[in-house]
Parts: structure tokens; sequence; C-alpha cells
């Protein structure tokens, strides 16, 4: 079975740049982006080039089923605020495919995305092989009483204290 590679927008890019790979990649499988990403290819000869190819490449719109689920799982890592809407529908892609019994791979060369893919145990790689190996998630650290809690509160549940700063720390430890 050929793969889906799911692209967000700066691997789309670097591969508009780099097209011996992006050949190889229609070799070995289907390229599927959202309409979010294909918005954002603006450069005037990054878009021609796109259109050139445009029957080689599938414009999916995840459902509003899949993109509720990206959002709430989101929340439960605290990276809701930080993955923007476009980043939010390439996951939400990758999940709906996956959903399908398709074989997918998300390509991204953004850590928070890469570090959601890992959360939701989406296969990923990037255009450069560059990768994180740790998931992150994201707490809020009290800056009165100096509790950390769940990035979903909205106050410390020690003090009370709604002055708090974002902090990163591994989720598996
Ligand atoms: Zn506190």
């Amino acid at each position: 079975m050929k793969t889906y590679y799911v692209l967000d927008t700066s691997s789309l890019l670097r591969l508009i740049r780099d097209q011996d790979k992006l050949l190889n990649i229609l070799q070995d499988g289907f390229i599927a982006i959202t309409k979010e990403v294909y918005e954002e290819i603006k450069d005037r000869s990054s878009r021609l080039f796109l259109n050139a190819i445009i029957d080689r490449i599938s414009i999916i719109n995840p459902s509003p089923q899949f993109r509720r689920e990206t959002m709430r799982r989101a929340r439960d890592i605290g990276c809701h605020n930080v993955l923007s809407k476009t980043d939010l529908s390439v996951v939400a892609l990758a999940l709906e495919l996956l959903s399908r019994n398709y074989d997918v791979k998300l390509l991204t060369e953004d850590f928070e995305i890469q570090n959601m893919c890992k959360f939701l145990k989406i296969p990923y790689s990037s255009v450069t092989d560059k990768v994180i190996k740790k998931i992150l998630k994201t707490f809020k650290k009290c800056l009165v009483c100096g509790e950390t809690y769940e990035s979903s509160l909205s106050a410390c549940p020690n003090c009370g204290s709604l002055k708090y700063k974002l902090i990163k720390t591994r989720a598996d430890n």
C-alpha cells in the first residue's frame, strides 16, 4: 500500500525547493495537504510550481469530527495555543487518514507539531531529518507559590493565584 505523506507548510515549501526529494515522495506515495496549507503558499514561483503538479497532490479538508478531536488532544498537552489553525488542520488530516487505515507519514520541521504527533502516535518525519526525541508537555508554574499545575486550569490549585508562566517539561517523567 502506498503511503500518504501529509505535509505542513514548512515541509511543502522545502519540497518545492528540493524537487528531487518531492519526486521521490510521489514515486513512493501520495501527497496530501489541507486547504489551509495550500493557501499559505503565497510566493509566486512556489504557487506556479505547486499548480503545475496539483493533479498529483490531494487537497483534503479534514472533517469537523477530527478537527475537534485534534483540538481536544492539543488541550491535553497544553499546545493548543502554540499550534496555528493550519498546524491543527494538518494533524487532523493525518489522524483522519490513519483512522481509515491508510499508511500515513506526517512531514514537518516544526517541533511542536512533531511533539503532537508523538503524543497521538502519528508516524512523522521531517524533510531535513531533524526530529525530537521526547514528548514535551506544557504546564503552568504559579508565580506566587511556585506550584506547577495543568495548563487547562485557570487558577493555581494551591493558592488560587491567576499569575503564572508557561513551562515545558517531559511528559514521561
Ligand atoms: Zn500558587
